[in-house]
């Protein structure tokens, strides 16, 4: 969708009021061509690439000598490309890493539209499968004890894994249990006219466990009601969050979209489970945002709007790219107020906040103690209800 034609450079390009503006930064902007219904996958490497800790690790990488093509090489390759381009902007075409790609993934080997999130979520896990082989190959060669460290976190891990807490409550003997799971991105429900933090409050909300759903308790011996509560026991440094749009309906036997209108803010205040009594929060900013346009999953089309270096926002659809007002609101990208209204139907699908260091929300000597602990810690243990990173 949405091909140049002809020079990118062209002064017709850099004279319109959305061109891109200029930086005394090395930044580079390109956009990514669409090689066949593969906006899903253009959406989501502009998303990451503006994620600078993984943008970062992944122009650093160095596979073991006998590695073989994977994702990961084509990444990099693909960032690389990017960022020791000659020219300050244009687009390339990323065919090489679609292939790779769909190699690895034979669930997206076609050209249909695919769910961005799945597409985040196989690739993030993805990568993270082939640097914890190569760790454990690196461990393999470095120790022969039979005692068993703690397999260390891959870098994937440390920017997108956070720790989830799902505790399970017996209202029969008032036992209550907890088990920490990991996840990488966190799927919120969504309601119409709301806001992301109302989305992640009702994610926390706890949730009554009767008729088939009933808890097995231990205690009791058998089924008994319950209730049960997630909670965020740590978030991750990066945080990546899925607003549940696309819905099965039973009537249609199809995914449909829900355009509801969620408010997200430039900023958002996150507080953990053991923050909560403290009122202490921690300050997460948006530097980008995957945004799906059309009726469903497998219609429509995506494209990511992203924060620059200079602070200045960019759309990136395929290979366009137009600079956005400074000053905007993301209004156009929160969804549709109510269902009669279907002019808008831009809506926020993906969010990337990044942990601002020191953006510690309290009292001065509440900030002065949370200095010390601004890196965020890290969890592990299982994933939750999306595909794995496996530990
Ligand atoms: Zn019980």
């Amino acid at each position: 969708m949405g091909n140049i034609q002809g020079d990118f450079f062209s002064a017709k390009f850099l004279s319109t009021s959305n061109s891109i503006p200029v930086t005394d930064t090395n930044e580079k902007f390109f956009g990514l061509y669409n090689v066949a219904n593969t906006c899903y996958i253009n959406s989501v490497l502009q998303a990451l690439y503006y994620c600078i800790p993984f943008r970062d690790k992944v122009l650093e990488y160095q596979p073991n000598p006998d590695c073989s093509e994977n994702v990961l090489t084509a990444l990099r390759d693909l960032f690389n490309q990017i960022h020791n381009h000659k020219n300050r902007q244009g687009y390339i075409n990323p065919k090489k890493f679609v292939a790779q790609l769909k190699r690895e993934y034979p669930v997206f080997d076609n050209y249909n539209q695919q769910d961005a999130q799945e597409m985040l979520n196989f690739l993030l896990n993805r990568i993270s499968e082939i640097l914890r082989a190569e760790l454990s190959e690196d461990s393999d060669d470095s120790s022969s004890g039979s005692h068993k460290d703690p397999a260390p976190l891959t870098w994937v891990q440390e920017i997108f894994q956070g720790t989830l807490t799902n505790e399970t409550k017996c209202l029969t003997c008032e036992t209550v249990k907890s088990k920490d799971e990991d996840f990488i991105d966190i799927s919120v429900d969504i309601e119409q006219n709301t806001s992301i933090t109302a989305c992640l409050n009702d994610f926390s909300s706890s949730e009554t466990l009767t008729g088939t759903c009933k808890l097995n308790c231990e205690e009791c011996g058998g089924k008994t009601e319950g209730t049960k509560r997630l909670r965020v026991k740590s978030y991750p440094s990066t945080l990546a969050l899925h607003l549940k749009r696309f819905k099965f309906d039973e009537l249609l036997l199809r995914h449909t979209k829900l355009g509801y209108r969620i408010v997200f803010p430039k900023e958002l205040r996150l507080t953990t489970k053991e923050e909560e009594a403290g009122g202490e929060g921690q300050i997460y900013e948006l530097f980008s945002v995957v945004v799906h346009c059309g009726p469903s999953p497998n219609q429509g089309h995506y494209v990511t709007v992203a924060k620059t270096l200079m602070g200045f926002w960019l759309v990136y659809d395929d290979d366009r790219i137009t600079a956005i007002d400074p000053n905007t609101s993301f209004e156009t990208y929160f969804g549709r107020s109510s269902d009669h209204q279907k002019t808008n139907d831009q809506c926020g699908y993906l969010l990337f906040y990044q942990h601002k260091v020191g953006g510690f929300v309290g009292s001065c000597q509440e900030r002065d103690k949370s200095k010390e602990k601004s890196k965020l810690p890290q969890g592990r243990t299982n994933s939750f209800d999306q595909p794995k990173v496996s530990t």
